[in-house]
């Protein structure tokens, strides 16, 4: 039984004036019957909610448009978070979801592959794992560890952080997932425990400064860790720092037309969308042209909020939507800053037809063509 009036209170929900500028913005509403505005409606009249009726409540991907856009500071997605997260506490897990959140439990990865497999992406690279005294630390996503897809991702940053003589180490088999998707399908538990033993390994390697490679994982250890003893970045925060010192240089050309899309846990949610233009604008022979909606008015890709591991209600794929809207700035390469984005965006390009006409790349892999 939901306690409608401790979510009303604990999320704030009364603020709510109805203005429907958080349904206005959601990708999903026009696909699915989900609607932010509707939802916290229902929460304020206080009107019986009938919780596993709501299918719908798992095709939000989290993206946090409907926060950025209330004017009232009310957050429809934590109302969403917090009802998936009673869906789970009454044991209905919708199935597909079992396999990748007992994984991560015990294997330390949503993907259902062995923890001791988590550094098989670096093999041959010879990577410092956490000597004394690295400046860095490069935190690996789960998808770029284990997905043979975005595996050439992190490989990108080890070259570029050694083309820019950065002193750099990583967790190795001590990594494990950073919990931002989990919190976002409402297994708070689990997350509480990744954030508490995560933080215990970074304490534990002596970690200073963290650089990811996901938007996601970057989010998550900003922003929902608690004060911790590291700093964070998100790879193209660092990467265009070391351009702009002139510590990174490109010897060669990569001759292209590049759109880029905004991950919305680097954009939205944390304000990121210079740095990332910064690094393609630098690589020699690229010419950059940004989508009509981009920036703080981009579309997420889908990914996110667990996505990855589940169907929702929709069949419709936005991710095709954004291929097509790639398509209209004449770009031949797609790129990206986020494996989910990497991910969807590459299946959608197949889905659409285009593979002879547009590439998704992450930014790294662009980078290191130009080394
Ligand atoms: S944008 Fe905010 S105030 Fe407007 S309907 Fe949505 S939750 Fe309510
Ligand atoms: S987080 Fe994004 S997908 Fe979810 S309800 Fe808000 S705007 Fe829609």
């Amino acid at each position: 039984m939901i306690d409608i009036q401790s979510l009303v209170e604990q999320l704030e929900l009364a603020a709510c004036i109805q203005c429907g500028k958080c349904t206005g913005g959601c990708p999903i509403a026009v696909k699915s019957t989900m609607n932010p505005r509707a939802l916290v409606y229902q929460f304020l009249r206080g009107e019986d909610f009938e919780l596993t009726a709501r299918e719908d409540l798992w095709d939000c991907t989290t993206c946090s448009t409907c926060g950025l856009r209330c004017p009232k500071g009310v957050k429809p997605y934590e109302l969403i978070i917090a009802l998936r997260g009673q869906w789970i506490e009454s044991g209905k897990i919708p199935t597909t979801l079992r396999a990748p959140l007992t994984a991560t439990l015990n294997q330390g990865n949503p993907l259902v592959l062995p923890r001791e497999d988590r550094s098989l992406w670096a093999d041959g690279l010879d990577l410092k794992e956490m000597a004394e005294g690295v400046e860095y630390t490069m935190f690996t996503c789960c998808e770029n560890a284990y997905d043979p897809r975005v595996q050439p991702v992190p490989k990108a940053l080890v070259n570029i952080l050694r083309a820019a003589n950065v002193d750099f180490g990583t967790l190795g088999l001590e990594e494990q997932c950073c919990g931002s998707e989990i919190r976002r399908l409402g297994e708070s538990g689990l997350f509480e425990y990744l954030r508490d033993d995560n933080i215990e390994k970074f304490r534990a390697a002596g970690v200073k400064k963290m650089v990811t490679t996901s938007p996601h994982c970057y989010n998550v250890y900003k922003n929902e860790y608690g004060k911790t003893e590291f700093t964070v970045e998100h790879y193209t925060q660092v990467v265009a720092r070391l351009i702009a010192e002139g510590r990174l240089k490109f010897s060669h050309r990569v001759e292209a037309t590049v759109t880029y899309q905004d991950p919305c846990f680097l954009g939205k949610q944390n304000g990121v969308y210079d740095e990332p233009r910064a690094i393609l604008k630098a690589i020699p022979g690229v010419k950059f042209v940004d989508m009509d909606r981009s920036r703080e008015r981009s579309v997420c890709c889908e990914g996110g909020g667990g996505r990855m591991w589940m169907e929702g209600t929709s069949k419709v794929r936005i991710a095709n939507d954004r291929v097509l809207q790639a398509l209209e700035t004449g770009a031949n390469i797609l790129a990206t800053a986020c494996p989910f984005c990497f991910l969807t965006l590459s299946d959608a390009v197949i889905a659409t037809g285009n593979e002879e006409k547009i590439k998704v790349m992450d930014i790294l892999q662009i980078a290191q063509a130009a080394l």
